[in-house]
C-alpha cells in the first residue's frame, strides 16, 4: 500500500517562545508547518520567563515590532537593585548596578531587560508565525510520537488522532513529552530541575516608574534564604524564589514568605499600593550542559532541550535561538530527504557554535558558583554578606578618623579569610580558569597569591634595608 502523503513537512509541539520562533522560521523557509499548543491560546499558563534579554533584539529583527500596542505589560528597565539582607531581616547593604561601559551594542546599553508578561508576549510571537503561514492548533495536548516503519512520522494527540509529518520539533517545555517519546531522555534528575514559587502583584500603571524610576529587576540576597528575584512590569511585579528539587526538604513556600515578610519588602508593597494577584509555581531545567538534544526525526528546543543559561537560567532567548536553528536544520534535512539522526547531529553542532552554546562552555563552573553562593545561604552567604556589608558600610562611616576606620575595616575583613580564601580557590578560580585558561588558574589560586604577596613583602623589606 502506498505511504500516505504527509500533510505537513514539520510539526512543532508547543507554542512558547521556542515553538513559535521555530514555526516562524520554518514557515518563512516554505515548509508546511503545524504547531500545537495545549492551552486555549499561547501564553495561557503565563509562564514566568518575563525578563527579555537584549540578545533577542540583536538576533531577531522582528523584536523591533514588540510595542505596548501588542504587549501592554512591557516595560524596559536599566538598573538592578541588590538588597543584602542579614540574619535579623534588615537590609545590611544595598547596591544598584547598570549596564557598564564595556557593553558593546544597543539595546544592551539601553536596558538590562525588557519585562513583559508571557500572557502578552507569547500570543504576539505566535501571531508572527501564523502570519508567515504556519498553522496553529490550540487546546490540543500531544501525547506521543507516531512512527511508521520504525521512523518518526508525526505526533498523536490525546484524542488518539494522528498528525503526520516526517520531522517533529519538541518545544513542549520542561516536562517535554516529545523528549521522552523520542527516547532522548527520561525525566530530569532532581539536581537538574528547579521548582520556583512566585507571587505576582498588581500595581497601577505608572506607579512603578514614579517610585522606582528605571529599575528593571531587584535581587534579594539573604544569609538565611536562597536568592529571590523581582521583575517589574508596567502594571505589576513578581517576586520568585526557586531551588533545585534536591534542595527542597521543607515547605517550598517558606523561603519566599520570609522575603515577602521582610520589613523592606512590606514597605515596598505599601509604597506601590501593590495587591497580590496570582501565585504561580513553575519548573525549569537548570543544567551544566543540555546533553543530547536530537534523535531520528526529532529535535528538542528551549526548556524541552534543557537550554536555560547555566548561571541565571535565562531561557526565553535560548528557546528562540534554538527554535530558529532547529527549524533551519529541519528545512535542510527535508531538502536532502534525510531526517536521520546522523543528519540532525548538525543541529547540535550549530547550537554549540551559537551564543547559546558559548554560554555552556563554562557551564559547570557557572552553575557551581551559583549553587555555592546564593543557593547555599547558611554555608556561604552567612560570611559573604557581612563581608561585603563591612566593606561598603565601613567606607562611609564617621565613627573615627577615616584612617583609623580603614585599619579597623581591614582588621575585621581579615577575619573572613578562613572562609573566603578557600571559596575563592574552590569556586572562583575554576571559573576564571574556564574563561581565561589554565594560566590564570595558576595565577589566581590563593596559595600562589599568598606566595606572591610574601615575595613582595620580602622585596619591600630588602629595599628598606638598602636605603
Ligand atoms: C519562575 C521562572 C522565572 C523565569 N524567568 C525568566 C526570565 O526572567 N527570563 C528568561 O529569559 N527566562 C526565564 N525563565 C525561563 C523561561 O521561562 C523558559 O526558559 C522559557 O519559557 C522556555 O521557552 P520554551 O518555549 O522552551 O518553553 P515554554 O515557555 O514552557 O513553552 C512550552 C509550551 O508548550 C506547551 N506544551 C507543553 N506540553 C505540550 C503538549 N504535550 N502538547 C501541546 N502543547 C504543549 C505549553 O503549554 C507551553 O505553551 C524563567 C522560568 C521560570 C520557571
Amino acid at each position: 500500500m502506498p505511504h500516505p502523503t504527509p500533510s505537513y513537512d514539520l510539526i512543532i509541539v508547543g507554542a512558547g517562545p521556542g515553538g513559535s520562533v521555530a514555526a516562524l522560521t520554518a514557515a518563512k523557509a516554505g515548509l508546511r508547518t503545524l504547531f500545537f499548543e495545549r492551552g486555549a491560546r499561547p501564553g495561557e499558563k503565563n509562564a514566568s520567563g518575563c525578563g527579555l534579554g537584549p540578545r533577542m533584539w540583536r538576533a531577531f529583527d522582528f523584536m523591533e515590532q514588540l510595542t505596548p500596542a501588542v504587549c501592554p505589560s512591557m516595560r524596559e528597565g536599566n538598573a538592578i537593585r541588590h538588597h543584602l539582607v542579614d540574619e535579623t531581616g534588615q537590609v545590611a547593604a544595598r547596591m544598584m548596578t547598570r549596564p557598564t561601559r564595556s557593553v558593546g551594542y544597543e539595546p544592551a546599553a539601553r536596558f538590562i531587560t525588557m519585562n513583559a508578561y508571557r500572557s502578552d508576549f507569547d500570543p504576539w510571537l505566535a501571531s508572527l508565525a501564523t502570519a508567515a503561514g504556519a498553522e496553529l492548533r490550540c487546546s490540543t495536548l500531544i501525547t506521543g510520537l507516531h512512527h511508521e516503519k520504525g521512523r518518526v512520522a508525526g505526533v498523536v494527540d490525546e484524542q488518539g488522532s494522528v498528525h503526520r509529518a516526517p520531522m517533529v520539533i519538541g518545544a513542549d517545555g520542561v516536562l517535554s513529552t516529545v523528549a521522552r517519546a523520542a527516547g532522548i531522555r527520561e525525566r530530569w534528575k532532581r539536581d537538574e530541575v528547579v521548582l520556583v514559587p512566585q507571587l505576582d502583584f498588581a500595581v497601577e500603571p505608572g506607579r512603578i516608574d514614579d517610585v522606582l524610576g528605571d529599575e528593571s529587576l531587584a535581587c534579594w540576597w539573604g544569609v538565611d534564604f536562597p536568592a529571590a528575584y523581582q521583575v517589574f512590569f508596567r502594571d505589576g511585579f513578581h517576586i520568585g524564589l526557586g531551588n533545585w528539587l534536591d534542595a527542597w526538604d521543607q515547605d517550598a513556600m517558606a523561603p519566599l514568605r520570609r522575603v515577602v515578610e521582610l520589613p523592606d519588602f512590606q514597605r515596598l508593597i505599601r509604597t506601590l499600593h501593590a495587591e497580590p494577584r496570582e501565585l504561580q509555581v513553575h519548573l525549569l531545567p537548570w543544567l551544566t550542559d543540555p546533553g543530547k538534544t536530537y534523535s531520528q526525526g526529532v529535535m528538542l528546543v528551549g526548556d524541552a532541550g534543557g537550554f536555560p543559561c547555566p548561571l541565571e537560567a535565562e531561557g526565553v532567548y535560548q528557546a528562540m535561538e534554538t527554535g530558529r536553528v532547529a527549524a533551519e536544520v529541519a528545512a535542510e534535512a527535508l531538502g536532502a530527504g534525510d531526517p536521520s539522526e546522523a543528519f540532525l547531529a548538525e543541529y547540535e553542532r550549530r547550537w554549540r557554535a551559537s551564543s547559546v552554546g558559548v554560554e555552556f562552555e563554562a557551564g559547570p563552573e557557572l552553575a557551581r558558583i551559583w549553587r555555592a553562593l546564593p543557593f547555599s545561604p547558611e554555608q556561604n552567604m552567612s560570611w559573604f554578606i557581612p563581608m561585603v556589608s563591612e566593606l561598603l558600610g565601613g567606607i562611609f562611616d564617621w565613627s573615627e578618623p577615616h584612617a583609623v576606620r580603614m585599619q579597623q575595616v581591614a582588621q575585621h575583613l581579615r577575619g573572613y579569610a578562613p572562609q573566603a580564601l578557600p571559596f575563592f580557590e574552590d569556586e572562583v578560580v575554576p571559573l576564571l580558569g574556564a574563561v581565561y585558561g589554565d594560566e590564570i588558574r595558576e595565577l589566581t589560586s590563593w596559595r600562589s597569591m599568598m606566595r606572591m604577596a610574601g615575595i613582595a613583602l620580602r622585596l619591600r623589606r630588602a629595599a628598606r634595608g638598602r636605603s
